[in-house]
């Protein structure tokens, strides 16, 4: 029998408890039933870049058909509304790392039903600067539980952010595109086919379509992004 030791592991060190309301938690994840029911799960969404859709089933938004992204496709199981964004700001700002396995987990099962997986999961860098002064990298710690789920490996170190960016947040979409520009290297070593990227929340797109350019020009041929929650710059998402 093989055992999944750093599973077995995590669960002893965090045994499963619903994160949002501390209840005992039987769903296999650390939230319970009646939450899980709260969360704003997307039913259907852009396949290019996961903006949630108001038709029934998958297709394509008019913003990817006239600017398709450089990355070939992007999922999100979730909005990026309440309690995601708690969920999210607990893991980023005050390092609970049982939200990455939560997280990471609901991430991972809304891909449960994928045959043709990528080669590697590439965690969305953060610049040193940034990564010495937060001391861990929240997509990192996502990507991990995917991989362990979904068993996937983690390349961390072919893709680097080589300039420090300004925060995303409070820009607009065509300043997000103008502050992560050439902010990404990837090494020369680098091989590999197809590939999906990792991050917490995407909101425009333009931090991963960033890293897919230099992915592609480093001869990845299929880019796919994943992330916990999909964020709207405009209209306002209501509640
Ligand atoms: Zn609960
Ligand atoms: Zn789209």
């Amino acid at each position: 029998m093989v055992y999944n030791w750093s599973g077995i592991i995590q669960q002893w060190l965090f045994p499963p408890t619903c994160l949002l309301c501390g209840a005992h938690a039987t769903t296999g994840k650390d939230l319970c039933a009646g939450c899980e029911r709260t969360l704003p799960f997307i039913r259907s969404s852009c396949v290019c870049c996961a903006l949630p859709l108001a038709i029934s089933g998958h297709g394509v938004c008019g913003e990817c058909l006239g600017h398709p992204p450089a990355f070939d496709s992007a999922t999100a199981p979730l909005r990026y509304r309440e309690p995601v964004r708690h969920m999210i700001q607990a893991l980023k700002f005050h390092r609970r790392y049982p939200h990455a396995r939560l997280l990471g987990g609901l991430l991972a099962e809304s891909l449960s039903e994928r045959s043709d997986l990528p080669d590697w999961l590439i965690p969305v860098p953060l610049h040193p600067d940034r990564f010495r002064a937060r001391g861990f990298n929240p997509s990192a710690e996502i990507a991990r539980e995917v991989g362990r789920r979904l068993q996937l490996p983690l390349e961390t170190r072919s893709a680097m952010r080589t300039r420090a960016t300004a925060s995303q947040v409070g820009l607009s979409a065509v300043d997000r595109v103008r502050n992560v520009r050439r902010a990404f290297a990837v090494k020369p070593s680098f091989h590999a086919r197809h590939v999906a990227l990792i991050d917490d929340v995407m909101t425009t797109g333009s931090t991963v379509g960033e890293l897919a350019k230099a992915l592609r020009a480093a001869g990845a041929e299929r880019i796919e992004v994943w992330v916990c929650a999909r964020a709207t710059l405009a209209p306002p998402d209501p509640g």
